[in-house]
């Protein structure tokens, strides 16, 4: 906890690039307050996992579409061990392979997809507010559109941003092919930014630049963005 600060129905929304550290500083803000932790990016590979299992061609909208709105997810959103099940089971560990990430953004851009994830994704933030796994403490929900679609009324909204070396150089593992990383990470936000914004702060969305911030500086102004609402 945070000073024993206690949270009720609050929603902190953070969109950003790659690499800009907002997945990690989400969930820390979330174990903080004791907040439910929701990586919408999940719903977006969880459905391209479930398309290519199936043998969907995912150039086909129509195909595609129809696949995510009958899969059969349950999210688990506990920061300490956010996990996601695909018919009965984890594949937490599966969604971030490599196959997965090349293909996430035809799912991303596909606007009928994008319109049934989104729709799960404001009922699963409704239902946090309230209630579910935070007992209605509320949500930090990461993403690209969740401060601008998904949930533009949120308590706090933040957009993280980083130099493009900077985010490129925190995605490169040991021992990786830099210009592969740098491919892969830009590549993917190029496709990303045909259907949202998420480079430019909207109205309202405060700014995180974490290019020279530690982990903890980052969650630091989070929180504080998350007291001065309160
Ligand atoms: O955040 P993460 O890298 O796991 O997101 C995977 C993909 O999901 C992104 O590359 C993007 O295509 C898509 N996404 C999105 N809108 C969101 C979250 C993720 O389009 N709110």
């Amino acid at each position: 906890m945070d000073g024993g600060l206690v949270m009720t129905g609050i929603v902190i929304a953070i969109d950003g690039p790659a690499g800009t550290g907002k997945s990690t500083v989400a969930r820390e803000v979330a174990r903080r307050l004791k907040l439910s932790y929701f990586d919408t990016g999940a719903t977006y590979r969880v459905g391209t996992l479930w398309c290519l299992r199936e043998g969907v061609d995912l150039t086909n909208k129509d195909d595609v579409a129809a696949m995510v709105a009958t899969m059969n997810v349950q999210l688990v959103m506990n920061p300490d061990n956010p996990s996601i099940v695909l018919d009965g089971e984890d594949v937490s560990r599966l969604i971030r392979s490599d196959t997965v990430a090349l293909s996430v953004s035809k799912v991303a851009t596909n606007l009928d997809a994008r319109a049934i994830l989104g729709q799960w994704q404001k009922d699963v933030i409704a239902a946090e507010r309230e209630g579910g796994y935070s007992e209605g403490r509320g949500v930090v929900a990461e993403g690209r559109d969740i401060t601008t679609i998904i949930a533009p009324d949120a308590d706090v909204r933040v957009l993280m941003t980083a130099d493009e070396d900077v985010r490129v150089a925190r995605r490169a593992g040991e021992g990786a092919d830099a210009a592969t990383v740098r491919e892969a990470v830009l590549g993917r936000d190029k496709q990303d930014a045909t259907v949202v914004e998420f480079h430019t702060a909207a109205d309202g969305v405060v700014t995180v630049d974490t290019t020279d911030l530690t982990i903890e500086e980052a969650v630091q102004a989070v929180l504080t963005l998350a007291k001065q609402s309160s």
